[in-house]
């Protein structure tokens, strides 16, 4: 077990720092007086972000931290912390980590008992999700996926069993063939918004069935960025919590069943494992 306090004094951290996904004026109050603060900058992209810190009237040391150097810059970023720096991590856009380099830094600090202070801000899957009229509660984020229209189906597939909102990331250019893809394993009549360029001028929400949306975009070639959202399907079971399978365990016990049977079905019934039920029912 570990605790962290993100305000130890004294102390080197990493702070993720979430940026604006297109409107510059997302970013807040705290994210810019961190990035002022902070020792470094950790970039992804020490050119896009320096336009960005430009803009906002930040200016700070930057150092180059993307996907493909992060294994061997992250014991670099740690030893500097180590002896007390204060990093601040960004992204090109959005929250660091969200489908963007950060991970592996998060991992080595947790590792090494160094505090990772987390800054709340935009993010184009949360951005998307509250405006687009599904189910917040649950939902899956599933970032970018495979570019294999085999291995697309098999998330499709789960997208379309699944009781809550699915939520994905499509590069423009790529955007109507996954559609296309989505179509063949959804039935026709599932809801689905495109949300365009969020909290930009252009911003715009394509809504409709998946058959009306995925052949609107194979009439008009998509421009921008977009995040992708797959309504609930209403038709699935909801997955019960311990609390209410250990209730219908009593019932059923109550209407006379032995409480090792009465497990047993419930656990079978709801798909959750029988062992598991079993310890939850006996720990209550
Ligand atoms: N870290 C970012 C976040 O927190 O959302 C995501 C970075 S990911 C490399 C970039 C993808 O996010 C884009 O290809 C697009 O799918 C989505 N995205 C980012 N900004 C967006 C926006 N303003 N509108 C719609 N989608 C956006």
């Amino acid at each position: 077990m570990q605790r962290q306090s993100s305000y130890a004094k004294d102390n080197g951290k990493l702070y993720l720092v979430p940026t604006p996904i297109g409107n510059l004026e997302d970013i807040t109050i705290r994210a810019k007086q961190i990035l002022t603060e902070a020792d470094y900058v950790a970039a992804e992209d020490t050119r896009t972000s320096g336009i960005l810190l430009e803009k906002i009237g930040v200016h700070n040391r930057m150092i180059s931290f993307h996907k493909y150097n992060s294994k061997q810059r992250a014991p670099e970023l740690i030893e500097l912390m180590k002896k007390g720096a204060t990093i601040a991590e960004i992204s090109d856009a959005g929250m660091p980590v969200i489908s963007d380099p950060g991970y592996i830094l998060v991992q080595e600090c947790i590792k090494n008992d160094i505090p990772v202070v987390p800054l709340p801000g935009p993010s184009a899957f949360a951005t998307a999700l509250i405006a687009s009229g599904f189910d917040a509660q649950p939902f899956t984020y599933y970032g970018f996926l495979s570019r294999k229209s085999s291995e697309q189906k098999e998330v499709f597939k789960q997208m379309r069993d699944f009781h809550g909102t699915s939520i994905f990331y499509e590069a423009p250019h790529r955007l109507a063939k996954t559609l296309k893809n989505l179509a063949s394993v959804l039935p026709a009549d599932r809801q689905v918004v495109a949300a365009r360029e969020l909290t930009k001028i252009h911003e715009e929400f394509i809504r409709g069935t998946i058959s009306e949306v995925s052949t609107y975009f194979a009439e008009n070639a998509p421009r921008g960025e977009f995040v992708i959202l797959v309504s609930p399907n209403t038709d699935a079971p909801k997955q019960l919590g311990w609390p209410e399978l250990i209730e219908l365990v009593n019932k059923n016990v109550e209407d006379g069943q032995s409480k090792k049977d009465a497990i047993k079905e419930v656990a079978k019934e709801h798909h959750v494992s029988k062992n598991e039920l079993y310890d939850t029912y006996h720990q209550g």
